[in-house]
């Protein structure tokens, strides 16, 4: 009489996944990622110039040509079909996905002023062309300008949940260029959208981006904020030079503000920020006080 087979449907040969197994292929992704972010952190923590512009190389040529590692309104839509990767599987972009929420939760767009490759990009490319080419948009038309985000995010928002078609996302938002695909008219399209950067500065972020608007919104929560002195209302040097648009007498508008550090070592500057300097005009007359003659 014949035996039967130990293992008649071949399980014994289907290999057990181990942990090694899942790390193994993701550990450079990981250790490349959190690097970046550990960078992202050390320049945003210390307010460096130069670590910042460091952070934009790395966000341009790593997070954005060779991984194309940017939040997209594809994955806002994910989010809302509860359509998401694999975690195990996926590891490097849940970090990367939720350092974006956290650290919007703690400290504002940080995402927007540091990590998105497309913002590193005009931030950057502001920074090195000639400033004659802009021109500065008045501040009544900038306020009103910075809504039109707002309603692309929503317009996009209800497009997709009528029709389920993710292809819309070509049309608001330039991010495919990191992967070097797109139809001549989307190549032509971003050409005139980087040319029209060059004329009044990080038009799209402040102005058109439905991912800046959705962590403006999300900025709401934010823990960190930055701090005011009381001579913030009047002075309004930090407004002047705040690039986003985000400062409005004594308050920072949470959701145009990137944490670009500008007004921030601005406060810190002991010989342009009057706070300090009223503070030093004060000590000096209360030193003065007990050698005025008593009457
Ligand atoms: S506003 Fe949009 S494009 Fe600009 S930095 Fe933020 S996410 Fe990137
Ligand atoms: S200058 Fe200040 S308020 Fe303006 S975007 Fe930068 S950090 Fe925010």
């Amino acid at each position: 009489m014949m035996q039967p087979a130990a293992d008649p449907w071949g399980f014994e040969d289907a290999a057990v996944e181990t942990w090694g197994d899942i790390l193994g292929p993701q550990a450079l992704d990981l250790a490349l990622l959190a690097a970046f972010i550990a960078l992202a952190m050390v320049s945003f923590s210390r307010k460096s110039v130069a670590l910042k512009f460091v952070t934009f190389a790395a966000a341009i040529g790593y997070m954005g040509f060779a991984k194309s590692y940017l939040i997209s309104i594809t994955n806002i839509f994910s989010v809302i079909d509860l359509n998401l990767p694999v975690v195990k599987y996926n590891l490097a972009w849940y970090l990367f996905f939720g350092f974006t929420i956290v650290s919007t939760m703690l400290w504002g767009r940080l995402y927007c002023g540091r990590v998105c490759a497309y913002g590193a990009l005009t931030q950057t490319l502001d920074a090195v062309l000639p400033a004659w080419t802009r021109v500065e948009v008045p501040r009544a038309v900038e306020k009103r300008a910075a809504w039109i985000k707002f309603g692309l995010l929503a317009g996009v928002l209800a497009y997709y949940l009528i029709t389920r078609d993710l292809l819309v996302y070509q049309y608001v938002e330039p991010f495919w260029m990191f992967g070097l695909f797109g139809t001549t008219t989307m190549w032509v399209a971003l050409g005139a959208l980087l040319a029209a950067t060059l004329v009044v500065r990080n038009l799209y972020c402040r102005f058109l981006c439905p991912v800046g608007a959705a962590l403006g919104l999300l900025s709401y929560l934010t823990v960190f904020r930055i701090k005011r002195w009381s001579e913030c209302d009047t002075c309004r040097i930090c407004q002047k030079a705040c690039q986003w648009g985000a400062i409005e007498g004594p308050k920072i508008l949470m959701t145009e503000c990137v944490r670009c550090d500008d007004c921030e070592r601005l406060y810190a500057d002991t010989a342009r920020c009057p706070h300090w300097r009223i503070i030093d005009y004060n000590s000096k007359k209360i030193a003065v006080l007990p050698l005025l003659p008593v009457r």
